[in-house]
């Protein structure tokens, strides 16, 4: 079958890699010049299992109320004369419910396992490099309440299969002896042996060089305007995707599926055919710094709770990302924040890192309220969804791109997960059923 993805970030493009294996044709097409250009380019690049519970939690409204208006604030919460983002704000709302928590955290624990699983395999299967590091996901706190909040979510972990430990200061420092200097400020950890990091850019780029090589064609610099559409009710269908090509002609491409990965972008594209997807963009902060005394840096990928920061190492460099804006589409830097993360990393690190010439970068993490993607079927037989990752699209990305090639290949995927559009046949557990081999 010949099918079109529409989007190169990580999602995309791990789609496209399991949609070739799986025997199809595919045309990946992109507007920017290459993979992993948007959101997928500087993130926090954990692959964090253990800490999947969404933002939307019972805690989570006056945690906002209380940042309201706080330009440095963790999460902000910018009101705007936005139909789309006070509908947004309701169902987030919504979503804080404790029984939906539990049901969202669930299936995000889901396809955040199997896809650790799928990422395992497909890293010895492809031999990409990433700066790939097994050491864990450290997780600290310097505040006894926060600490203690975070001690349920913790057991839950632990129940839905994470070995996400809870440790003493002392064993957060042994774990990550460059935290020695905050020693006297910390007051407990969690730590999750089975947790990664890596380059989500290099990881995404390395993919598609050998998804390339495999036969998947990448049309660069390519603009997706429009979805075709003919046939209504059960007959309904997409016939091609209107583009502008790398010279400025508009052209109508044609395919037998479509899978639309498009991020923080995906709902433009849906809703003039009447599917509604709620996704809103919440911009996020990362910065990057060379390490200039390597014994000063952490080995480990860290997460400072305080500040709601994640601290990967990346080779020689330091990434420290966080923070989420509300505000629309706008990736502008905003000086406040980005020198908020530089202070707090120099605090953490003093003698780690050249603090002089950090690289600042901002990205739209593509939001859904529950932070549970949109991966399934739509009305139109030929539609296919990836979409909405939200704060976790690489840790869920390589699973999210194994799973959509099984249901447009016609198959159920073999774990349990509310896929759109298709019976969720029994309640959500994080065992994957069958094993996975490289
Ligand atoms: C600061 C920050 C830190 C993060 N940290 C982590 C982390 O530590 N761990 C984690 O798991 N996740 C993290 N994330 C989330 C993760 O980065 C995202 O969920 C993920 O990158 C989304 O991937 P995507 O492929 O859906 O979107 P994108 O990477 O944005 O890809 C979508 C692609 O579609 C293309 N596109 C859009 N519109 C069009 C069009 N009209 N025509 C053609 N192409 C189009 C774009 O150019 C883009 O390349 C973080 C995000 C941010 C912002």
């Amino acid at each position: 079958m010949k099918v079109i993805v529409l989007g190169a970030g990580i999602i995309g493009v791990a789609s496209a890699w399991f949609l070739n294996k799986a025997g199809h044709d595919v045309t990946v097409i992109e507007r920017q010049p290459g993979a992993a250009q948007e959101t997928s380019f500087a993130n926090g690049c954990q692959i964090s299992v253990s800490h999947a519970e969404p933002w939307a939690n019972p805690s989570a409204p006056l945690k906002i109320l209380h940042w309201l208006g706080k330009e440095d604030a963790p999460l902000l919460y910018r009101f705007r004369a936005e139909w789309l983002q006070w509908r947004w704000g309701f169902e987030f709302l919504r979503q804080c419910l404790p029984a939906r928590t539990a049901d969202n955290i669930r299936q995000i624990v889901s396809i955040a396992e199997y896809s650790r699983q799928t990422l395992q395999a497909l890293r010895a299967e492809t031999g990409v490099e990433y700066d790939c590091l097994t050491k864990g996901i450290l997780h600290f706190y310097t505040d006894e309440k926060e600490f203690q909040q975070s001690l349920p979510a913790a057991k839950l972990m632990r129940e839905l299969g994470c070995p996400r430990q809870t440790i003493s200061a002392d064993e957060v420092v042994r774990i990550e002896p460059a935290l020695a200097v905050m020693r006297s400020k910390i007051v407990g950890g969690d730590y999750t042996a089975s947790d990664e990091s890596g380059d989500v850019y290099k990881f995404t780029t390395g993919l598609a060089k050998k998804s390339a090589e495999a036969g998947v064609h990448f049309a660069f610099n390519t603009t997706v305007t429009r979805l075709l559409q003919e046939g209504s009710g059960a007959n309904a269908r997409i016939t091609g995707v209107e583009v502008i090509d790398a010279n400025g002609h508009h052209q109508v491409l044609r395919a037998d599926a479509f899978v639309l990965a498009m991020g923080s972008f995906s709902m433009q594209l849906a809703r003039p055919l009447g599917i509604d997807l709620m996704i809103y963009p919440g911009k996020g902060y990362s910065a990057t710094y060379q390490i200039t005394k390597d014994a000063y840096a952490p080995s480990v990928s860290l997460t400072d709770d305080g500040h709601k920061l994640v601290i990967s190492r990346l080779g020689e460099r330091l990434r420290v990302a966080g923070t989420c804006e509300l505000n629309g589409y706008t990736r502008e830097l905003n000086p406040t924040r980005c020198d908020a993360i530089t202070r707090r990393t120099r605090a953490l690190f003093p003698d780690a890192c050249d603090y002089d010439h950090p690289v600042y970068w901002s990205g739209l993490r593509p939001l859904t309220p529950s932070n549970v993607p949109y991966i399934g079927k739509t009305r139109f037989g030929n539609l296919f969804l990836n979409t909405g990752h939200g704060t976790l699209g690489w840790t869920m990305g390589c699973g999210s791109g194994r799973a959509i090639a099984e249901i447009v290949s016609g198959r159920q995927p073999d774990l349990n997960f509310a896929f759109t559009g298709m019976a969720r046949t029994k309640p959500a557990a994080i065992r994957v059923t069958r094993p996975l081999r490289a």
